[in-house]
């Protein structure tokens, strides 16, 4: 497992921008060979969208807001036993990984 964290995780970021340090959000997309992930809510970025062709019809969507990318390492797991940002431990449990809160030993899988 070389990720520790995974989409639909809620994360708090850590480190990176301070405007958002602290912010919690759920992950909505791992970018698995850029080691980044996208974090709703954090690291908004507005893009300025031109004409597009959907459908045979054509729409103007100006301006859309996405998440932008976040290094892994800038964000920490949300242990959803204590609430606590966390480092993440495995363990096996029935021969599967499982992931463990290091705070407070909740499996978090
Ligand atoms: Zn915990």
């Amino acid at each position: 497992m070389k990720y520790k964290i995974k989409k639909g995780d809620q994360v708090e970021v850590i480190s990176g921008r301070s405007e958002d340090k602290g912010k919690r959000g759920e992950v909505i997309k791992v970018y698995r060979d850029k080691d980044r992930v996208a974090v709703q809510g954090v690291n908004l970025r507005k893009k300025h969208q031109g004409q597009i062709q959907t459908q045979g019809r054509t729409m103007t969507p100006g301006i859309i807001e996405f998440e932008g990318p976040v290094h892994i390492s800038n964000v920490m797991l949300v242990c959803s036993a204590c609430g606590e940002p966390t480092r993440v431990g495995v363990i096996r449990e029935d021969g599967k990984p499982k992931r463990v809160c290091k705070r407070c030993e909740a499996v978090i899988d």
